[in-house]
């Protein structure tokens, strides 16, 4: 992989990188299969991702023609790197093996180590026979949607694809990693302004909350609409505080320190609602619901932005499905992707139906919205939330950090770049968009580290 990186950093040509030999194994993050059981009979916060996710050498995949190699300069950490890392809800390697099953080109992802992440930015090195628009040498980052072309129900909404599958999740071949194959319809140009590890943290999550709020497959937001956002400063939270205020509505954000409730200000959020220190318990104990607190929560809510909300942004899912459900305003829209605090969800049916509300679905974006979403942090209209950059050796350490919430926005992972703020190539554009905003997850992560040892 040196040669590579060496080709790459001094701006080799594309036929001098496409004659580079392939490594046949290279460097990753990965859990074992014979580690599974591992945390069995442990509660969920005290399995250990240091534990159980490995860095070394894994042996390079054959090549099919939709594919292409990729050099990854920079990855990022996912939930789904926490999911996976402690097996919950359940172990990634039944994906494996039913991929594996499917083709003898799947038959490759079905092994005994599975290579985690599903973002990454990096240089094209080698494309399939079948690959068109994409060549040696392009910077590229990905998106997660893993996509079979050839069965009829991909098209229309590949999210809807009967074998849609997430990358480097129900996948091998994940983005923690120096190289990685991917499909050629998961590449998308790297916004020029940005550095590899800012780049690669945007795709999952930014192209999510794209998919939630603006696209018609769930929320179609409209200027002026009030949306309430769970976990307003996390990996979701922050893309879609962003996108709420660019398409002129109102966020109404919620997060659990004082330290995130002035990131938020500082995003342009007025109306932020800080949890702990308001101390909502919507569950008085493990079967009961408290509506008193819904109650309160939903008059915080209007005190705050004068209505209930159009929208609530949700994935907490357990914790906060009942109050989100009573929140959202008469003909309102709860639309959620995920459930971090339990999938097992209660609400009141009453208020759902008798003030005519609907909970929608949505699970990351089809390549026309990861592509759209993309475009906007190419014109600097949504900006990286980057806050803190581990090199690949720590992902079990980045991985802990967020399942144990102790992160802000995202976190990025050096792979192949040596160090960080390499891969800018269009500064006057870093300009022009501003530093201080491109920069401000980091820099208040910096500052409240800062803090804290002081
Ligand atoms: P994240 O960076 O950890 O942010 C989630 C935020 O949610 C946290 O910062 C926390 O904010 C808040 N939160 C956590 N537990 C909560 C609770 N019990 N009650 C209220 N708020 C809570 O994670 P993420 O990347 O945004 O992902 C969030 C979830 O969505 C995960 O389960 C992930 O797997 C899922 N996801 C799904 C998709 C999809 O395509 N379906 C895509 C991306 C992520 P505060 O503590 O500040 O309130």
């Amino acid at each position: 992989m040196q040669e590579i990186l060496d080709a790459i950093t001094s701006g080799a040509s594309a036929e001098d990188l496409a004659a580079l030999p392939i490594p046949e194994s290279y460097r990753a993050a990965y859990v074992r299969r014979s580690d599974t059981s591992m945390f069995d009979g442990m509660e969920s916060w005290k399995k250990d991702p240091r534990q159980s996710i490995q860095i070394g050498d894994v042996a390079t995949p054959e090549l099919a023609p939709d594919e292409a190699y990729v050099a990854v300069m920079a990855s990022a950490i996912n939930f789904n790197t926490v999911w996976t890392s402690i097996f919950e809800p359940l172990s990634t390697f039944g994906f494996l093996d039913r991929l594996g099953r499917e083709s003898s080109w799947g038959a490759r992802h079905a092994l005994d180590n599975h290579v985690i992440g599903s973002d990454g930015s990096g240089v094209v090195l080698k494309v399939g026979s079948a690959v068109r628009n994409w060549r040696p040498g392009d910077s590229v980052v990905m998106h997660c949607n893993y996509v079979d072309d050839q069965d009829p129900s991909s098209h229309n909404d590949s999210m809807k694809a009967a074998n849609q599958r997430i990358w480097g999740f129900e996948t091998n071949f994940g983005g923690l990693a120096d190289l990685t194959v991917v499909k050629a319809n998961q590449l998308m140009p790297k916004p020029t302004h940005l550095s590899w590890e800012e780049s690669a943290v945007n795709a999952l999550c930014a192209s999510t909350s794209y998919r939630m709020l603006v696209s018609n497959n769930a929320a179609a937001m409209k200027q002026g609409d009030k949306v309430l956002i769970w976990g307003a400063t996390g990996g979701l939270g922050g893309y879609a505080v962003q996108l709420v205020l660019n398409g002129g509505g109102t966020p109404i954000g919620v997060v659990s320190s004082p330290e995130k409730a002035q990131l938020l200000k500082e995003l342009g959020c007025e109306a932020v609602i800080d949890r702990k220190a308001e101390g909502y318990q919507f569950w008085a104990d493990e079967n009961n619901q408290d509506e008193t607190e819904w109650r309160r929560f939903g008059k915080r809510v209007r005190e705050l932005v004068g209505d209930d909300p159009d929208i609530v942004f949700e994935h907490p899912g357990r914790q906060t499905m009942g109050a989100s459900v009573f929140t959202a305003k008469r003909g309102g829209m709860i639309v959620t992707c995920a459930a971090t605090s339990g999938y097992m969800i209660e609400y009141d049916n009453r208020h759902l139906w008798m003030k005519l509300k609907q909970i929608v679905s949505s699970h990351f974006a089809n390549y026309g919205e990861a592509w759209n979403m993309n475009r906007l942090i190419d014109e600097g209209k949504i900006q990286p939330i980057l806050s803190d950059i581990y090199p690949l050796t720590d992902v079990g350490e980045a991985a802990y950090k967020v399942h144990t919430n102790q992160h802000e926005g995202k976190i990025g992972v050096l792979c192949l770049a040596p160090s960080e703020g390499l891969g800018i190539t269009d500064p006057e554009k870093r300009e022009r968009i501003g530093e201080d905003k491109i920069t401000r997850f980091h820099r208040h992560a910096q500052e409240v580290a800062a803090a804290k040892n002081a």
